[in-house]
């Protein structure tokens, strides 16, 4: 066996998203012991810039130290005791996971679905709220990566408001390519990923959690049923028992070398600015659907809700075997695109301009590709 030096692709799937030379440099740095102060001044800016990233002034926000699929189950199993009632919107691959995190934590789901393509219905969850008065919870999922959705997180934040819901907001496509407004639109608890518009590598979960969260999460009666992503404990490590004394005590190994890169790509947000960021996936949006739009395919999702940072195109009736053509893009061109999933594989194709990949040699390059391989 050799190292393993893997062909340079071109990442316009569901994520992970093209990484930045400078943010891969920056994993290389030499690794240091993860209570050494210089690192703890580096958890310090991270937290400060997810922060600047999330646009909010919480306190307890931090990476959880494994992909976003943890920063969901920390939301759900801190804020959950057995017994609960938790309303889940359900529109694509990502709600159904809430489902089963709300129930594997003991409480019952109930589930507001909508079709597939469509954003949450927000006169459906009023409804539901209205007539479940005991929920404590309103979970939803901000950008459905699995159809390129995007849903209005403010409405659905001030509807769980007036009916005295906590929200968990999965923003895991969505942070750094759209808007996210923790402060502003009242969330409670959000998590995200790193591989998707923030284009640092796989691996953590970014967190926030609002005071009334951390009220709830206090007033706990029984204890957290995942030891690991107990906040009570792993704040210990990221904030210190003690906030004064800034003493950190050992919780786990933080992944050092992956923080180096979270901060790195954070440190690039903060430079280009978040409204530049979300204009640059706008315009890269545009580009692409134009482009695509020419070749022959139209979106499943209407342009009012439609995500700039994932493309769902509908695949034209010539193409008799997507998946040689996904294939042949790999291969040929070292590009990757995604799949569809569910009731829509084979359908859909899933084109992502997540983070570094929305970019104009990124369009070009996607299109040029197509044009070739479908003739
Ligand atoms: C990718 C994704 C997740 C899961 O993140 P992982 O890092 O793969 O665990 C959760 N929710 C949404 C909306 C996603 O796109």
């Amino acid at each position: 066996m050799k190292p393993f030096h893997p062909t340079p692709k071109t990442l316009m799937g569901p994520g992970p998203s093209d990484v930045p030379a400078r943010i891969l440099e920056a994993m290389a740095r030499p690794t240091v012991g993860h209570l050494d102060p210089q690192f703890i001044t580096l958890m310090d800016e991270i937290k400060s810039l997810l922060r600047f990233a999330f646009q909010t002034e919480n306190p307890l926000t931090f990476p959880v130290s494994a992909p976003g699929s943890a920063g969901m189950e920390t939301c759900f199993v801190n804020l959950i005791e057995p017994g609960d009632t938790v309303v889940v919107c359900v529109n694509g691959i990502f709600g159904g996971r809430m489902v089963e995190n709300v129930t594997r934590a003991g409480a019952i789901a109930v589930v507001i679905s909508d079709e597939w393509g469509k954003p949450v219905d927000p006169q459906k969850v009023e409804d539901t709220l209205k007539a479940h008065p005991e929920a404590t919870i309103l979970a939803f999922v901000h950008a459905e990566t699995s159809t390129g959705v995007l849903s209005d997180a403010k409405t659905l934040c001030a509807l769980a408001r007036e009916h005295d819901c906590l929200t968990i907001v999965d923003a895991v496509t969505s942070l750094g390519g759209v808007p996210v407004k923790v402060d502003e639109w009242g969330v409670d608890a959000i998590y995200s990923g790193t591989q998707k518009c923030l284009s640092v590598p796989p691996g953590l979960s970014p967190i926030s959690f609002g005071p009334r969260a951390i009220a709830a999460v206090e007033a706990r009666i029984t204890p957290v049923q995942s030891w690991f992503l107990d906040l009570s404990l792993v704040m210990n490590y990221w904030e210190g028992a003690n906030p004064k004394s800034n003493a950190r005590s050992y919780h786990h190994t933080a992944p050092i070398n992956a923080m180096y890169a979270l901060h790195e790509g954070l440190l690039m947000l903060h430079e280009e600015g978040l409204e530049t960021a979300f204009a640059r996936h706008q315009t890269q949006h545009e580009a692409l659907r134009d482009g695509l739009e020419n070749l022959g395919f139209s979106f499943l999702v209407e342009a009012d809700y439609r995500l700039p940072q994932l493309n769902t195109v509908c695949i034209p009736e010539r193409v008799t075997d997507e998946a040689a053509i996904r294939k042949t893009l790999l291969e040929n061109h070292n590009l990757e695109i995604g799949a569809g999933l569910g009731a829509l594989a084979g359908k859909v194709w899933r084109i992502g301009l997540m983070g570094a990949s929305a970019s104009p040699a990124n369009v070009e390059k996607c299109l040029g590709a197509l044009k070739q391989e479908l003739g």
